[in-house]
This record gives C-alpha cells, sequence and structure tokens, in this order.
C-alpha cells in the first residue's frame, strides 16, 4: 500500500528536497557499499517519491548505510543521502519496524551509549562489546590486531573533562519533538 504522506515526513525529518531527484544514479555508482544493498540510495528515493513506505523502512539498505556522505558530495542537487537514510533509520526504529540488520542498530546503539557516557567514541570498547553482543567473535581479527599494535586504535579510553555537557545534549535531543508526531505533520502537497 502507498502512503501519500511519505515523501513530505521524510523530506521534513532530513530537512531535504527529494522531488528535487531526477534519478542520475551518480550517488550509487559512488556508493561504496551499493553492492551490499537490494536497492541502493537512488532506488531508495525513487521509492520514497512514490510513497512505497514500508518496503523502504523495512529495507536492510537504510542500515547498511555507512554515512560516509559520498553520495551527497556527487549529486548535482546537492541532496544530503545520508541525511536521509539516517531520518529513514529513525522513522523505522520510532515506528518499531523490525530491523533487517540487527547487528547495526547494535552499533548504533553502542556508539551513542559510549559517546553519552564518555563524550567520545572508544574504538575498542566499540569492537570488543559489539563482537560480545553479536557473538561475532572472530571476524576482522587480523585488521583490528594490526590497527592497535600501529597504536591507530588506543586500549584505554580517555573520557572528556566536562560530560555533563554531553548529557544536557542527550536530554534535549531525548526530548518528544513535534516532527515525531504524525497527526502533528504537514500535510501532502503543502
Ligand atoms: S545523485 Fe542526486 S539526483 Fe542523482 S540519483 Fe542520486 S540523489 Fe538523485
Ligand atoms: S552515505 Fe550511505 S548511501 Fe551514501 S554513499 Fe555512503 S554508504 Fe552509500
Amino acid at each position: 500500500m502507498l502512503d501519500t504522506t511519505f515523501l513530505n515526513h521524510v523530506n521534513q525529518d532530513s530537512e531535504q528536497t527529494l522531488q528535487l531527484c531526477y534519478h542520475c544514479h551518480k550517488c550509487t555508482s559512488g556508493c561504496l557499499v551499493a553492492e551490499d544493498m537490494q536497492y541502493g540510495p537512488d532506488q531508495i528515493l525513487r521509492m520514497v517519491q512514490l510513497g512505497e513506505k514500508e518496503a523502504v523502512l523495512q529495507s536492510a539498505d537504510i542500515w547498511i548505510c555507512a554515512s560516509c556522505e559520498t553520495c551527497g558530495t556527487r549529486c548535482p542537487n546537492e541532496i544530503d543521502i545520508a541525511r536521509v537514510m539516517d531520518a529513514l533509520r529513525q522513522m523505522a526504529y520510532t515506528e518499531n519496524i523490525p530491523v533487517a540488520e540487527p547487528d547495526a542498530l547494535k552499533f548504533h546503539k553502542l556508539f551513542l551509549f559510549l559517546v553519552q557516557n564518555m563524550g567520545r567514541m572508544h574504538e575498542a570498547s566499540l569492537m570488543g562489546v559489539h563482537k560480545l553482543w553479536t557473538m561475532n567473535l572472530f571476524s576482522d581479527l587480523d585488521s583490528g590486531a594490526k590497527l592497535i599494535l600501529k597504536g591507530k586504535i588506543p586500549l584505554i579510553p580517555h573520557p572528556i573533562r566536562n560530560r555533563q555537557q554531553i548529557k544536557k545534549i542527550y536530554e534535549a535531543v531525548n526530548k518528544p519533538s513535534v516532527s515525531t508526531q504524525p497527526e502533528e505533520r504537514g500535510q501532502p502537497g503543502e
């Protein structure tokens, strides 16, 4: 079933104008993970334009996207597709759509937890806890060990001093927002 309000909601949440996309395919041809996606970024945008909400929010593509922003820099219409993907993930999560890539959701949650509690990312903690949580213990051990030996991944975390400020940011963004209330969003064509 098509949702005629979907395009407006995604535009609103991502602060983009997806009607500008004319499907030149430049975003997908530059996307480093497009091969692992079912649709790819330009087709996801097409589906949003058409109101295919269910298929988009159930798609693994929105979780496979690594938010690298390559697509946005290639887009002739300056559409920030990484931001669109972010809005779609948030929408899927808020609406309790089963996540097609649960390990990616675990990654997002851990990332936010570490930043909330330390004020910055600590890659070794993220890697270790994510491996335990997903029971994916032995993948990438070689590259992980090399990065640690080269000093690229510090083993000891160094939290920032004023973590209260980070806490305040989290409290502010976790406040219910008007744009997350479907009945209060703009109507199609507005
Ligand atoms: S590069 Fe921009 S205009 Fe081209 S398909 Fe992707 S989003 Fe659409
Ligand atoms: S932001 Fe996502 S969709 Fe865009 S190029 Fe990077 S991985 Fe691909």
